[in-house]
């Protein structure tokens, strides 16, 4: 079975609309001669989503959005809904991102309304799911994923699993520069795939699974040729195009 690689870039809270602009110009140039075996995609803070989606146009490079709320539309202030990141050309929604549970309170059960929510609207969720330090060196690493991705996408049958994108993400490897080895990536991979499996039996094979946690142009191509790694979801090097644009020829 092969999986189409897929990278994206999560530009976090960073870049005003003009300077997102001036990336995706820089990205268009630089990934133009990219063509079918890689998908790429940017996820813009929500102030930059509309315009930046004008600047993709007949590109090779799909817009994504960092989150959503799980209603469709209500007295939710400072929220955004799915129905308003597919109208503005989302076709890929974060959710479950580490920063988002650390930081905003998101729930593994929240994240699983999130992506039932983006499937509903006719996107595709990207379930981030990892481990803290203390879980990896505690033994937890498998646990602890196994029920975030029971929690996520237990309530999605398996005719929809096929749109569904997992990131693995280890929290220790977020920013820091830390990243796992291909082995370990690789181990919790194929775990997942295997959770895949018992929930929607052979659609697990079609399922793609990025690894996310300070991937750069120098380890990408070895975290990318492991079997069970379908892809990145990249932070910090996505935010300056040549980096970004090295990641994706990688596998390209
Ligand atoms: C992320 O935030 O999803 C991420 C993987 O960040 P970084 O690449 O900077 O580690």
């Amino acid at each position: 079975m092969t999986r189409r690689c897929f990278i994206a870039g999560n530009w976090k809270m960073n870049k005003t609309v003009s300077e997102g602009l001036a990336l995706v110009r820089e990205l268009r140039g630089a990934l133009s001669m990219v063509r079918d075996r890689v998908e790429i995609a940017v996820a813009p803070p929500f102030s930059a989503l509309h315009p930046v989606a004008k600047a993709l146009e007949d590109s090779n490079l799909v817009l994504a959005a960092q989150n959503c709320h799980f209603e469709e539309s209500g007295a939710f202030t400072g929220e955004v809904s799915a129905p308003m990141l597919k109208e503005v050309g989302c076709q890929y929604v974060i959710v479950g991102h580490s920063e988002r549970r650390q930081f905003f309170g998101d729930t593994n059960e929240g994240v699983g309304r999130k992506a039932q929510a983006v499937l509903k609207a006719g996107m595709s969720p990207i379930v981030c799911v990892g481990e803290t330090l203390a879980e990896r060196e505690g033994g937890k690493t498998l646990d602890v994923v196994s029920a975030q991705v029971k929690a996520a996408l237990g309530s999605i049958p398996a005719g929809q699993g096929e749109r569904v994108v997992l990131a693995y993400e280890p929290v220790w490897a977020i920013g820091t520069g830390k990243t796992a080895t291909s082995r370990q990536a690789q181990e919790v991979h194929a775990h997942v795939r295997g959770l895949l499996k018992e929930l929607w039996g052979t659609t697990a094979q079609k399922v793609r699974i990025q690894y996310g946690g300070s991937v750069k142009p120098d380890n990408a191509a070895e975290l990318l040729s492991q079997p069970d790694i379908d892809g990145a979801l990249v932070g910090g090097a996505s935010l300056k195009a040549a980096d970004f644009a090295g990641i994706v020829k990688a596998k390209a």
